[in-house]
């Protein structure tokens, strides 16, 4: 790990007062054009010692705007300090945890997974119109059944077309004959442009797809076609766990990757992370950005720099072994309950790389799946499924109670 450090709490402090400091002080500057602010203080508490220890509370009451994307161009001078943070976190999650190679990447922290994943299908739209005329008709977006619903709400935004490719029942794969004959059918429908979002562990299962798979049919039809990567849950445990996975910008079939801090990483809602090689993010520039200092290539407008410094902090808090250690406890309440499961010849569903445990839904009493909060896969009609993950607040005690339950059922 190049960048991901671990630094004490003083350095920390430091570094986001010295970014603090860069922002431009809403108090006594002569910035008479911009509108903006720091909170109200007529209605927050905004000064006391309490703050002094709390470098993120600061961060919301200075509330930089960290509108943009500062991995290329110019930005706003006036938030240069909170930006600089965000590259470095940008810099963290592309080239130490998705391989990227020094400044050959572009990314910047988005509203969420579906703000990410719809960027992303923005970019490969506008790219397919721009190289090759490419009609709306002719663009298409492929993805696994259990593909998160953001999918569908880019779908509908841009006008394109998408379909689901079936999993296989048990081990929640892509199937690949049944992708082959959709792909087929859709060329002989007039479809040349394909975009598929491939999962990095999906949000029902912690089912991660094998993006080759995808690449290897869509060449073989010889169809022009960009895969991205949807990493929102599993983005910040995968590549962790797994030391040899493929799903990183070493493999030259990946173009984009969405991870989201506000899930594994507890970061506050608003912080998804959308990063993707060079020379794509261009395609979406609204040059009718003109009062924006540098160039407008994000979705959002306005964005919280505060959000940009919670995730700075949470990285280089733990540090790249810190959070090695985290996700393996993780690991390890999983496989502990995982083998409860098998004890008692329950079926269900795990990634050995992710901390999502989903349980056929036969197995669990609608009560007993209530009142420990399980998910289930619809909340409309019959369910199949109950997932159960194992993030920071389930412990081995609380999976104990569950799995007591469960005894009980199993022996009477
Ligand atoms: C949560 C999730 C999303 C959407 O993320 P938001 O941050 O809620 O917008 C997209 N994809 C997957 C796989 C997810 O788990």
């Amino acid at each position: 790990m190049k960048y991901w450090k671990k630094y004490s709490k003083e350095k920390l402090i430091k570094r986001i007062d010295k970014a603090l400091e860069s922002t431009i002080d809403f108090q006594n500057s002569k910035y008479l054009g911009y509108p903006v602010s720091r909170l109200d203080e007529n209605v927050f508490n905004t000064s006391g010692t309490f703050l002094n220890n709390s470098p993120l509370l600061k961060s919301f009451i200075a509330n930089p705007n960290n509108i943009g994307c500062h991995t290329l161009g110019k930005s706003e001078e006036a938030f240069k300090g909170s930006q600089e943070l965000e590259k470095e976190v940008i810099r963290v999650l592309a080239v130490d945890i998705f391989k990227a190679k020094e400044n050959e990447y572009d990314g910047y922290i988005a509203t969420g997974g579906t703000e990410a994943n719809i960027q992303a299908l923005w970019i490969y739209r506008n790219l397919y119109k721009k190289e090759f005329d490419a009609t709306l008709d002719e663009m298409v977006i492929l993805s696994s059944e259990d593909t998160h619903y953001s999918v569908h709400k880019g779908s509908n935004l841009l006008s394109i077309d998408t379909v689901s490719i079936p999993v296989d029942f048990n081990l929640r794969e892509i199937i690949a004959p049944e992708l082959d004959n959709i792909v087929k059918k859709l060329i002989s429908e007039g479809k040349k442009y394909f975009m598929v979002i491939s999962n990095m562990a999906t949000t029902m299962f912690g089912s991660v797809d094998n993006p080759d798979i995808y690449a290897e049919i869509l060449s073989k039809y010889k169809v022009k076609f960009k895969i991205h990567i949807d990493g929102a849950f599993g983005g910040f445990i995968y590549p962790i766990s797994n030391r040899n996975s493929t799903l990183n910008f070493e493999n030259p079939n990946i173009s984009s990757i969405t991870i989201d801090a506000h899930k594994m990483l507890q970061a506050p809602y608003g912080t998804g992370v959308f990063l993707c090689r060079k020379g794509l993010i261009e395609n979406v520039l609204t040059k009718e950005a003109q009062y924006v200092d540098g160039m407008d290539l994000t979705i959002v407008g306005s964005r919280s720099g505060a959000n940009a410094i919670a995730v700075w902090m949470i990285l280089f808090s733990y540090g790249y072994y810190g959070w090695f250690e985290k996700i393996n406890t993780l690991l390890l309440r999983t496989d502990w309950f995982a083998k409860q499961l098998d004890a008692l010849n329950i079926e269900y569903f795990r990634d050995p790389f992710m901390n999502i445990v989903t349980i056929k839904s036969e197995y669990v009493p609608e009560k007993l799946a209530h009142k420990y909060g399980l998910v289930p896969d619809t909340h409309s009609g019959k369910n199949s499924w109950y997932k159960v993950i194992m993030m920071d607040h389930v412990e081995i005690d609380d999976l104990l109670k569950f799995v007591e339950e469960l005894t009980n059922i199993s022996i009477s």
